[in-house]
C-alpha cells in the first residue's frame, strides 16, 4: 500500500497538522514542529499534545506515516564548533519535540561544509552529531535526506548517505528519506523505465531499501545534475508523470509515508488523487 500525502501547516498549534492533512485526502503527512525560519521556540504544552492525538486519531493516519522535518537552519556538519552546538542544541529540541509528540522519526538535511572543510569531513561531523543525539534520546529515528547538491550541502550522492550511516553506531535509529526533484538536480535520472531501474539498483546497493523510510515528491524546475534545488507541481517539471508512475508501482516504496513539497498547496488533492491514479492494479 503506499501512503501519499503532502507537508501541510501546522500554523496555529501542531495539532492542526493531521486535520490539515485530513482535509487534502492525504494517507501520510510531514510538518514543521516549530517555526523552521528561528532557532528557538516554546516548548509544546500537554494540552496541544493531546489534541494532536485527538486529532491524529480522527485524520485516521498513524504515526508511522508521519515524517516530521527540521529547521532549515540546521547544520549539523558546520565546521565551526561553537556553530555547530547552536546547530546541536537546536536538533536535540527537534528530537525532543517528536519524543514528546509520540513521533518516530525526524527528517533533516545533512549539512553544508561552507567550504571550511572537505566533504568527507563534514560528513563525519555529521556522523559524530548523530551518534551523539542518539546516545540522549530515545524512540526517533533520524531520517536524512538526499540533497540537490546545492552550495556547500552534502548528501546529494548515494555514498554521502552511506558513508553517515556507517559512521553511526545504532543503526536501528537512521535512515534515509529520497526526494525525487533532488535525486534527479544531483543527477540521478528516473524518466524512462531503464533509467529509473539503474537509479533504483544504485539505492539498493550502495544505501539498501532498508534504510528507507519516507519520500518526498516533487517534480522539477531544475535539470538534471544541476545540483539546482526547484520543486514543481507534480507532471509540470523536468522529471514529467512517467517517473511518479514507477515510483508508484514500486513495491519498494510501499508502507513508508509519501510527501508532497511541491509548489502550490492548493494543488496538493489533486496531485494526491493524480499519484494514486498512477497504481496499476
Ligand atoms: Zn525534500
Ligand atoms: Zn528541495
Amino acid at each position: 500500500m503506499k501512503f501519499i500525502g503532502a507537508h501541510v501547516s501546522a500554523a496555529g498549534g501542531v495539532s492542526n497538522a493531521p486535520l490539515n492533512a485530513k482535509n487534502i485526502g492525504a494517507k501520510a503527512f510531514a510538518l514543521f514542529t516549530k517555526n523552521q525560519r528561528r532557532w528557538s521556540a516554546k516548548p509544546i504544552h500537554s494540552g496541544e499534545i493531546e489534541k494532536f492525538h485527538i486529532n491524529l486519531e480522527e485524520s485516521g493516519i498513524s504515526t508511522e506515516h508521519i515524517l516530521p522535518h527540521d529547521s532549515y537552519l540546521i547544520n549539523l556538519g558546520h565546521p565551526d564548533k561553537e556553530k555547530r552546538k547552536k546547530s546541536f542544541d537546536a536538533f536535540l529540541d527537534e528530537v525532543q519535540r517528536c519524543e514528546l509528540l509520540g513521533l518516530k522519526y525526524l527528517n533533516f538535511h545533512p549539512g553544508s561544509h561552507l567550504r571550511l572543510v572537505s566533504e568527507d569531513e563534514c560528513l563525519a561531523i555529521v556522523g559524530e552529531s548523530l551518534n551523539r543525539i542518539l546516545e540522549i534520546t530515545e524512540g526517533v529515528t533520524l531520517v536524512i535526506e538526499n540533497t540537490a547538491g546545492q552550495g556547500s550541502n552534502v548528501g546529494y550522492r548515494f555514498e554521502h548517505l552511506a558513508y553517515i550511516i556507517d559512521k553511526v553506531e545504532d543503526k536501528s535509529r537512521v535512515g534515509v528519506c529520497l526526494d525525487t526533484c533532488h535525486l534527479f538536480a544531483a543527477g540521478y535520472d528516473i524518466r524512462t523505465r531503464e533509467a529509473y531501474e539503474k537509479t533504483m539498483r544504485e539505492f539498493e546497493e550502495i544505501i539498501g531499501f532498508k534504510y528507507l523510510k519516507g519520500v518526498h515528491l516533487n517534480d522539477a524546475k531544475s535539470k538534471l545534475g544541476s545540483r539546482v534545488d526547484r520543486h514543481h507541481s507534480i507532471g509540470k517539471g523536468n522529471l514529467g508523470i512517467d517517473s511518479f508512475s514507477f515510483l508508484m508501482n514500486d513495491e519498494r516504496f510501499s508502507n513508508v509515508p509519501m510527501v508532497l513539497e511541491t509548489i502550490e498547496p492548493i494543488l496538493w488533492p489533486k496531485e494526491i488523487k493524480l499519484l494514486y491514479g498512477l497504481m496499476e492494479e
